[in-house]
């Protein structure tokens, strides 16, 4: 049984330091990993693990041979004038790439998660420019830790363990010199940590962009914070958050779900990020950074793929194998019925899209390329499994903080099981005619 350092691909934060014993076969132990990283080890043998290809035939799903089920792919595709590739979060560079490839090849559109969540971040920086930092950084010289927006504890576990508890190279002290501010309508499991130098904000539901204009005006006009508070803070609780942002020698606002998906307010991004520009300006001695919370392993990836291939980070329309033009996203599409099927890679949206949507990206054949049992699965026409990425093969991935951390390979696939790259690259030989 030999031991090996391997990386997680639970969340974003691809934590590299988890030990596993393994005779090459199955895990036999994992080390260090939280609750989250450990199901991801565990769906190597799943009750919900998907082992064989299946094909929709009389409403039932039934198992066909992987060549049958390439031959399906195809033909779906080939009858298809518009089709939509959507997912491609949980899948490696390599893969996302090909996704690419495949999209251009069949004049189609493709687009990741991303969109729905740190895409909104990288589309309002634009606008404004954003000051980034990293995971290392935030260890070794971080005094401020802003989560806004963001139950960390539960959506990325070690992240507060990493960043808060750590002591860092170059300092002496600790979590005694670190401030934890959390502003979230609700007490989340996060608020667990916080200490007595620590500022929990329960600021209004939907009421961030009033908070975040607020401080703005603060930073021009000093004396205008309203007496009265803002947003449910209190003007004493105003100016703490005032001055913790503009003194701060290594601060970092982490941009959680709860803000990035406000659909009331589409400026808050823009807002926030302005803000942070502001406090830049104003500090003397210090400075903010921000840094983007996407919850799948490699949503950041996509995004850089994407952008170094096309110079647009999500959402790519092709036309006669060209990139075109396009203001649509994955929700205009199929919301205005712009797709005649779609191949989802690696995601759920029959779970995480609105009903409405759900219902009708399930309306028409969709092709479904993952490794485990979802609602999309049991819709699906056809699906083809894959390997788990960063256990049975090997890949890049983006870290949230953009770094790229290389995944390895430590088990052998199932048999007839293979990577979602190859998955699509045989996809595009076939309708290559090769
Ligand atoms: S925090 Fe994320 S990457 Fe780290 S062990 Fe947990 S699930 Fe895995």
């Amino acid at each position: 049984m030999a031991s090996k350092r391997i990386e997680c691909t639970g969340c974003s934060l691809l934590c590299d330091d988890i030990i596993i014993k393994t005779d090459g076969l199955y895990i036999d132990e994992v080390i260090g990993a939280c609750l989250k990283g450990k199901e991801k080890f565990d769906q190597v043998t799943s009750k919900n693990r998907i082992f064989s290809p299946l094909v929709r035939k009389n409403s039932e799903l039934q198992k066909i041979s992987l060549s049958k089920a390439f031959e399906e792919a195809i033909k779906i595709i080939q009858n298809s004038s518009k089709p939509l590739l959507y997912g491609f979060s949980t899948v490696s560079c390599q893969a996302q790439l090909k996704g690419i490839e495949l999209a251009k090849l069949i004049d189609g559109f493709i687009d990741s998660n991303s969109i729905i969540c740190q895409g909104k971040v990288l589309n309002a920086a634009k606008q404004t420019g954003m000051t980034l930092t990293t995971i290392s950084e935030v260890i070794n010289k971080a005094d401020l830790l802003i989560f806004w927006g963001a139950n960390v504890a539960e959506s990325i576990p070690r992240l507060l363990n990493k960043t808060v508890f750590s002591r860092g190279k170059f300092r002496m002290t600790g979590r005694e010199i670190k401030t934890v501010i959390i502003i979230d309508p609700v007490k989340t499991a996060s608020f667990g940590v916080m200490g007595v130098r620590d500022i929990a904000l329960r600021i209004n539901p939907g009421k961030d962009i009033e908070l975040i204009q607020a401080l703005k005006e603060e930073c021009c006009t000093p004396g205008s914070f309203p007496s009265e508070g803002v947003a449910g803070l209190d003007s004493d609780d105003l100016r703490r958050l005032l001055i913790q942002l503009t003194n701060a020698e290594n601060g970092v606002i982490f941009i959680g779900q709860g803000i990035v998906s406000s659909t009331k307010e589409p400026k808050v991004i823009q807002e926030l990020l302005e803000l942070v520009q502001m406090i830049n300006i104003k500090q003397q001695k210090g400075r903010m950074a921000v840094m983007m919370l996407g919850g799948h392993y490699n949503m950041a990836g996509f995004d850089q793929v994407a952008l170094s291939v096309s110079g647009k980070n999500h959402s790519l329309q092709f036309s006669n194998n060209q990139l075109v033009d396009s203001s649509d996203t994955i929700i205009t599409k199929i919301n205005n019925d712009d797709f005649d099927c779609s191949i989802i890679v690696g995601t759920d949206p029959i779970s995480h899209l609105p009903w409405k949507l759900s219902k009708k990206l399930a309306s028409k054949p969709l092709i479904l390329i993952d490794n485990k049992k979802s609602a999309t699965s049991l819709i699906a026409d056809l699906i083809i499994p894959s390997a788990i990425t960063g256990i049975e093969v090997g890949g890049l991935a983006y870290r949230l903080d953009l770094i790229p951390i290389e995944l390895k390979q430590y088990l052998k696939p199932p048999s007839n099981i293979v990577s979602d790259e190859e998955i699509l690259s045989q996809l595009i030989e076939g309708l290559k005619g090769g």
